[in-house]
Order: structure tokens, then C-alpha cells, then sequence
């Protein structure tokens, strides 16, 4: 038999608000990315402001940072699922807050060409993990660059073939050549201004009914039971 039958991915629905046929992945795919962001020598070279605050370099992502996601995957603190192959889904990749990242078969079956997602998700475990108090926009915007800024290091720019990475990539390179100068110019914060409005393109359907939530601050709920 070649269907597979497995249960629908918990606690999990995607855009169209459908459940999603998958399994847990914990063991198998979650090994590649637990071992990607401890292991890979480009991930020790991230290191980089949250863009809302580019001066405060040394409050911002570091290499470390996904290490500990690598460890709560280890640990099984963070679980990854991945999607059945005839799932009709719309995306790569998703980490929610409820600790669980969700990847598409499309990605787990060939990681290698998608790298650069697996680093996006990976920025909203940091986020998640350091209890920013930020909007889904600031998140975005940083989880895209963080994306481009390792595709750019590693030297597989070319990878990033999604037009919404465009403007990353470049601000990326900038950032390379002069690094970590250009993250205190004014053109940098100016790209990063140009780059923010670009979101609502990409993500506006998500807040159809109330765009402002796309600014919204928020923060997640403490473990503890502390709400913001
Ligand atoms: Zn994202």
C-alpha cells in the first residue's frame, strides 16, 4: 500500500482554517534541524540586531540563541511535525507559539534547496523563546532577514528564489560587506522602513478583518501564567 494514513497535526490548522493530515516528526526531521542549528558553521556566524532596535547589536540574535531551539528539539521541549505528501497545503514552513514547528513533505524531502526557511521558522523559536514584546510585523521582518543574512553567508543567496526575499537578500549583503557598521546607517534603517510596508502585501490577507493587528504588540503568554 502506498496511501499513508496518519492522524490530522495537533493543535494545528493552516491558512484556510483546514486541519492538516501529518505525523510527528520529532525523531526523524527534527534530528536535521536540531543538528542544522548546532552544527552548521553558518549558524555560528549569526549574530544580529532585532531590527526595530539596529544599534542594540548585543540585545538582539545570536548564534546561541539557535542552539538553545536545537537543545528544546533534543530535549523534545519543541516537537516538529511534518505534513502528509498529498496534503494540499500552502506552505513550508510554520513555528507557533505552542512550541511546535510544522513543515511541509515538500521541504522535509529535500531541506538542502530550503534552508532558508528552516532559519525563518527557527527566528520565531528565538522570538518565542526570549518573550519579545513585538508585533507580527517586527517578527516577519526580522525572521525574513535572518533567513537571507544566512543564505547570504553561506553563499547560497541564489536559493532564495521568493520574490519576498528580494529586498532581504540585498539589505543582507550589505550587512556582509560591512558588518556590523551598516546596521547603525540610516540607509539601513530606511531599507528596513521600505521593507515593513512590504508585509502587508505578503501577509495582509491574515488581518483582513482588522489590518491593525498587524501591529499589535504582544508578547506570549509566560509559562508561568503571567500574560504580557
Ligand atoms: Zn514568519
Amino acid at each position: 500500500m502506498s496511501v499513508e494514513t496518519s492522524d490530522y497535526i495537533p493543535n494545528f490548522i493552516d491558512a484556510s482554517g483546514k486541519k492538516v493530515r501529518g505525523r510527528d516528526a520529532t525523531e526523524t526531521f527534527g534530528k536535521y534541524v536540531a543538528n542544522l542549528l548546532k552544527t552548521d558553521p553558518t549558524v555560528a556566524k549569526m549574530n544580529f540586531p532585532r531590527l526595530r532596535f539596529p544599534r542594540l547589536l548585543s540585545l538582539g540574535y545570536a548564534a546561541s540563541d539557535y542552539q538553545k531551539i536545537a537543545q528544546l528539539i533534543a530535549d523534545k521541549t519543541i516537537r516538529v511535525y511534518e505534513t502528509d505528501e498529498g496534503e494540499n497545503i500552502d506552505f513550508l514552513g510554520v513555528y507557533q507559539n505552542t512550541n511546535q514547528f510544522v513543515f511541509a513533505r515538500k521541504l522535509t524531502s529535500s531541506p538542502e534547496v530550503n534552508l532558508g526557511t528552516i532559519i525563518h521558522e527557527a527566528t520565531h523559536a528565538v522570538q518565542d523563546l526570549k518573550r519579545w514584546r513585538e508585533s507580527d510585523r517586527d517578527r516577519e521582518v526580522d525572521a525574513h532577514f535572518a533567513a537571507a543574512l544566512f543564505m547570504v553567508l553561506k553563499g547560497q543567496e541564489n536559493f532564495l528564489t521568493a520574490t519576498k526575499y528580494g529586498g532581504y537578500k540585498n539589505l543582507a549583503k550589505s550587512v556582509v560587506k560591512d558588518n556590523p557598521g551598516y546596521y547603525k546607517t540610516f540607509e539601513f534603517s530606511r531599507k528596513v522602513e521600505e521593507l515593513k510596508k512590504t508585509i502587508n502585501e505578503e501577509y495582509g490577507w491574515k488581518y483582513r478583518d482588522d489590518p491593525a493587528k498587524l501591529e499589535d504588540f504582544h508578547r506570549r503568554q509566560r509559562w508561568d501564567g503571567i500574560s504580557n
